[in-house]
């Protein structure tokens, strides 16, 4: 890397450096203010799409916190729940709805991207509030609840258990991804060539050339998402039976990591006025995510 560039301060990257340039919200064509994420005048660099982008971000930051024991720590992410905890009622803006709209089934199953709660602090209180509704929570309130139950379920015997199988299995067939995505890259390189070249290659049906070196795409962006699977369920690995109080040692953004493997946080509307914390009209439901975390036990 030293030897293609500098930094944008003119010094030589060093290991930190890069990985927080490659972490970076910028690199999905975002900005980060008081810990909320708003689009850049520039485009995303890993993907066409923001989305996406965004995407590939959280993957390597997952990546890098389970790789690096926890000790990375990024700018972006100051609360548990923010952008996270989703709002029954409403969904996030769409090409067809630029205003959002609101949600007349149920969120488990209406298939669509539901708005998520940002936080605020109203009369000195924080709550985290959906923006469209204008629905809030207590943030103190709605951290303890969520936390509690991440907690519960990473103590519990059968999670425990289940990870350590896991494990096992993994360790003897792990598969060779960085190999495997390096040898996909240099065939696709050689078709990329064969491509320019067609003239000398007059066996080859062009059609089909563009075709593989699509499907070489698909299938590195797949082996890429398989390496990041494997390297966030370490997270797991690590933080299966941690106490309450090393938990809250952690930095927010790896907390929110392994939450969001773990758990969909939706927040109902309630009936309860007035102070205290209506528990039932809250719903974490267990995340498929990738296979190797499909098979452990609900909480
Ligand atoms: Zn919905
Ligand atoms: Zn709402």
């Amino acid at each position: 890397m030293n030897k293609r560039c500098l930094t944008t301060g003119g010094k030589l990257w060093q290991q930190g450096h890069l990985k927080s340039a490659l972490c970076s919200y910028r690199m999905a064509g975002l900005v980060e203010k008081g810990g909320e994420l708003y689009e850049a005048v520039w485009d995303p660099v890993y993907a066409d799409d923001r989305a996406t982008a965004l995407e590939t971000v959280e993957a390597l930051r997952a990546i890098y916190a389970s790789r690096d024991n926890f000790t990375y720590r990024g700018p972006g992410r100051k609360y548990f729940l923010s952008g996270i905890a989703e709002c029954s009622d409403c969904h996030e803006p769409s090409p067809a709805n630029p205003e959002g709209s609101t949600c007349d089934s149920d969120p488990l199953s209406c298939g669509q991207q539901h708005k998520t709660f940002t936080r605020k602090t109203i009369n000195g209180t924080p709550y985290y509030v959906c923006y469209q509704c204008s629905r809030g929570r207590s943030a103190k309130n709605l951290d303890a609840f969520v936390t509690g139950h991440v907690l519960r379920l990473l103590n519990s015997s059968a999670f425990r258990a289940a990870l350590s199988d896991r494990a096992q299995q993994e360790q003897s067939h792990r598969p060779n991804f960085a190999g495997q995505i390096a040898a996909l890259r240099a065939r696709q390189q050689e078709a990329k060539a064969q491509m320019k070249n067609l003239a000398s290659y007059p066996g080859l049906d062009p059609a089909l050339l563009a075709q593989a070196i699509t499907s070489f795409d698909t299938e590195i962006a797949r082996l890429q998402r398989e390496a990041g699977a494997v390297a966030s369920t370490g997270l797991l690995d690590r933080l299966a039976g941690i106490s309450e109080a090393d938990w809250e040692e952690l930095d927010v953004a790896i907390r929110s990591e392994a939450l969001k493997m773990l758990y969909r946080v939706i927040v109902y509307r309630t009936a309860k006025r007035g102070p205290g914390f209506d528990a039932s009209a809250i719903k974490m439901v267990r995340n498929k995510g990738p296979r190797s975390l499909a098979q452990l036990p609900p909480a």
